[in-house]
């Protein structure tokens, strides 16, 4: 074998290994499971919203609670006050002891509603504490198949990582021994040709744009000299007679 023959073998594995390495990483980019994970993902990022909104809710809810729970604490210690001051008031007269009597009354009228207030705000959280917790039920088994996928990933991941990782070293030692310049026109045709530098001539046809080769042009290619690299005069790669 001669020792462009021997170096157009080379660049014909560098080739393979350069096409190997992009489809690995098609494949490591676009894994199914990926797809899926992030699917997943999507209907959980969808129940966090709907959680955060009825979890807005219950605390708006929960809030009104609580100030009217103020301010029924404080209309009871008004009402105390005065009823203190009503039985201490031996020697009231019987008008201060109407009008003490008429604010007990009101008081306790007001209190009694905002009683009911507080117990139809209670009775409001209970359709949102369902739906929280609906909502967490339909969340349970996504995390699990989330937490699945991901496992599922990583490990389809780590195996390609690895496939790449040998073809890289293999692909970098096979570049090593090429010649500079035909390293050099390979690197150039590859980046202007969808990755794709070099090609078998497989009979009459070329392996990297397709088209058949008129017969004189074959016949050229067959015969060049020792040293003579041959052209695809379709696309212009680097064209191996196999
Ligand atoms: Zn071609």
């Amino acid at each position: 074998m001669s020792d462009r023959d021997r170096d157009l073998e080379r660049l014909l594995a560098v080739q393979d290994l350069d096409t190997s390495i992009v489809q690995l990483q098609h494949r490591r980019d676009g894994l199914p499971e990926a797809l899926g994970l992030s699917r997943v993902e999507a209907q959980l990022r969808a129940l966090a919203a709907e959680e955060a909104d009825a979890a807005a809710r219950r605390a708006s809810l929960a809030a009104s609670q609580t100030e009217l729970e103020e301010q029924i604490a404080a209309l009871t210690e008004r009402r105390k006050a005065i009823e203190q001051r009503m039985y201490a008031a031996t020697s009231s007269s019987g008008r201060d002891l109407q009008a003490m009597s008429d604010e007990v009354r009101h008081l306790t009228d007001r209190r009694a509603e905002l009683e009911e207030q507080e117990l139809a705000v209670m009775l409001d959280q209970d359709p949102v504490e369902a739906e929280l917790a609906a909502l967490r039920a339909r969340g349970a088994p996504l995390e699990q198949r989330a937490e699945e996928l991901r496992a599922q990933v990583a490990q389809a991941q780590s195996e390609m990582d690895g496939e790449l990782a040998e073809a890289t070293a293999a692909r970098a030692t096979e570049a090593a021994q090429l010649p500079t310049g035909l390293a050099d026109r390979y690197e150039t045709l590859r980046a202007r040709l969808k990755g794709t530098g070099a090609a078998r001539l497989i009979g009459n046809r070329c392996d990297g744009c397709h088209l058949e080769l008129s017969s004189v042009e074959v016949e050229k290619i067959r015969a060049l000299p020792p040293g003579g690299i041959a052209t695809c005069e379709q696309c212009g790669r680097i064209l191996v007679p196999v």
